[in-house]
């Protein structure tokens, strides 16, 4: 169907209307009036034949032709009226137009006819004589009650249609200029009505396009005025849930973008519906464009798209672990994916969440190579005291040379293990006081710490002969735990004096540069291999495990340094050459 302005739906039938009312009004009237015309002219004519009969009383005979035809003759040029005086033989015997001798007997003429019975006879007639149409009226003339014969006016039809043209003329100019105005009427109603609804039809195109805030004019038409506040209301009420929907999303975006955990929606054919940052971190997928693309297309890591094709086809939620790499790293994801339901309780796709446990993993691996090496450190002493044991049992104990060579092997051993338990009781209970956060500090000088670490390690240094030097200000200060700060630096200044050679020098330093206190430990000894340094910090790390027994290590003493300047906020570093020596620096917070 083809579509029309509501002003062109309205204006033509509105016009073909007011057209066919006027023509009918028009017919009707001209009509009326030509009925009426002809009426006040049939009886305008009975009167001028009823005056013209009585001027011509007593004179109607042929005697009296002349006379009669003369007075016709005078009438009808003075009214422009066509008078006949015809006998009652049909002879006529005057007439205005024409000479009567010459005329036919009139009296088979209908109208002559009827007036010679005594009636008022009309006709209308072509006739011969004026050749046009003519109104004919004839009215019997009485000689004492006799009918004497008749008298006839008559006027030409064409006058009559003649007016009656210039009054259907008028009319239907009348008519016209009235079509006119009513079409123009029309159209500006038309106008009227579509125009509010033109502004409806915008108003409307307007909160299509979201802009709901701008209301609609309210028309003074009432049902125009009642669907624009319908509308308005309408549109209220889709913004106030619009502005729901929104906050709402707004929220669950703000929860899933804050989340830690990695969550993925999927629809049944793998596409991505929803995607957070951390899923987007821990997979290497670009967030933008991932939702409405499928999962192969958006990561290339098939442990994952195995995982989402399991948790699609499972109708219980699965779990999994996943080892992805990550920049070039390995990392250890556990994955869990739930059927998501629809409203009907069908299956619409699944949910994914993901979260690293790589640290975890490497803790667990961390604690599993702990167990091995105290076992394995352990181990080694308690050999050597079950084999000097053995030995002095299966027959040393009576060789007085020998026993006491293997009873100081034992005691020795003894000794070794007292230092490995007591360094690892230390690291338990840094670990302890580290997790409960339960390790006072205070703000203290640290000269006299330093000093009392140093007086800690003199046997050490005297009996390799090592000079140990200390420079640091009275006024140098920080926020330490003291007897914790004291170890570390005692196990700074212990390797340093281990793995220096006889004579050597340590200079232990300590002063402050900017915010930051900076305490050093240098010795010029055998040094450290740039491939240690990394781990030299781990756990029962040693980079000549013989040589570390040799001199009485354990493998912790930088694992406790560690683990205390941490404690305290602040950072150890290593700087070291092989055959050059060694430089450990501590840096704390000033304040
Ligand atoms: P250890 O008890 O074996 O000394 P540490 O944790 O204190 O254990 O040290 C770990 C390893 O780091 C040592 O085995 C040693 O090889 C190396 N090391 C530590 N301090 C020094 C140093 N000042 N000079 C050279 N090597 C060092």
């Amino acid at each position: 169907m083809t579509r029309k302005k509501l002003a062109w739906q309205i204006f033509p039938p509105f016009l073909v209307i007011i057209t066919c009312a006027l023509i009918a009004i028009s017919w009707s009237i001209s009509r009326e009036i030509e009925t009426f015309h002809t009426r006040q002219t049939t009886q305008d004519l009975e009167t001028r034949a009823i005056l013209a009969a009585k001027q011509l009383s007593g004179q109607m005979s042929l005697a009296n032709r002349d006379q009669v035809d003369r007075l016709c003759k005078e009438l009808g040029s003075s009214t422009a009226t066509r008078f006949t005086a015809i006998l009652i033989n049909g002879d006529v015997i005057g007439d205005s137009e024409k000479q009567p001798e010459q005329m036919d007997n009139h009296v088979t003429r209908p109208e002559i006819a009827q007036a010679l019975r005594g009636e008022i006879g009309i006709a209308k007639r072509f006739s011969q004589t004026l050749r046009q149409n003519m109104l004919y009226v004839a009215i019997p003339i009485l000689d004492n009650g006799q009918i004497i014969g008749s008298m006839r006016a008559a006027i030409s039809i064409a006058e009559l249609e003649r007016t009656l043209a210039k009054i259907t003329l008028r009319l239907v100019g009348g008519g016209l200029v009235v079509a006119l105005v009513a079409a123009l009427v029309a159209l500006v109603v038309a106008r009227r009505i579509s125009r509010p609804l033109g502004e409806l039809q915008k108003g409307a195109e307007r909160f299509a396009e979201g802009n709901l805030e701008q209301h609609l004019p309210i028309s003074p038409v009432v049902e125009i005025g009642s669907v624009a506040e319908a509308m308005n209301s309408m549109a209220a009420q889709l913004d106030e849930r619009l502005s729901t929907v929104l906050r709402q999303r707004n929220e669950q975006e703000a929860v899933l973008a804050s989340m830690i955990e990695g969550v993925i929606a999927v629809d049944t054919n793998q596409v991505v519906l929803r995607i957070n940052r951390a899923a987007a971190q821990l997979l290497q997928i670009d967030l933008a464009n991932a939702p409405g693309r499928l999962i192969g297309e958006v990561t290339r890591k098939v442990d994952l798209h195995r995982f989402v094709e399991r948790a699609l086809s499972s109708s219980e939620p699965v779990e999994a672990e996943l080892t992805v790499l990550n920049k070039g790293e390995e990392r250890n994801l556990q994955a869990h994916g739930t059927p998501l339901r629809g409203a009907l309780g069908q299956q619409i796709g699944a949910l994914i969440v993901v979260y690293d446990v790589t640290r975890l993993r490497r803790l667990e691996n961390l604690r599993r190579d702990f167990v091995a090496n105290v076992s394995h450190e352990l181990k080694t002493p308690i050999t050597a005291i079950k084999g000097a044991v053995e030995t002095l049992l299966d027959g040393a104990m009576d060789n007085p040379a020998d026993n006491r060579h293997f009873l100081e092997i034992a005691s020795r051993q003894t000794d070794r293990l007292n230092v490995i338990v007591d360094d690892l009781l230390s690291l338990s209970r840094l670990d302890r006081d580290t997790e409960k956060e339960d390790m006072p500090r205070t703000r203290e000088s640290l000269l006299p710490i330093l000093e009392s670490a140093l007086q800690t390690c003199a046997t050490a240094a005297s009996a390799h002969k090592i000079q140990v030097n200390l420079f640091c200000s009275e006024q140098l200060q920080a926020r330490v735990n003291a007897p914790l700060f004291e170890q570390a630096i005692i196990n700074l200044v212990d390797n340093a004096i281990k793995y220096s050679p006889a004579e050597g020098v340590v200079t232990v330093e300590g002063w402050q540069e900017a915010s930051k206190v900076m305490i050093k430990v240098q010795d010029w000894g055998v040094g450290i291999a740039k491939e240690h340094l990394p781990r030299l910090f781990e756990r029962f790390y040693r980079v000549d495990a013989a040589r570390s027994r040799d001199v009485g290590g354990t493998g912790l003493g930088l694992a406790i340094v560690k683990h205390i300047v941490q404690a305290h906020d602040g950072k150890v570093a290593v700087h070291s050459n092989p055959g050059e020596g060694s430089v450990f620096t501590i840096t704390l917070a000033a304040d």
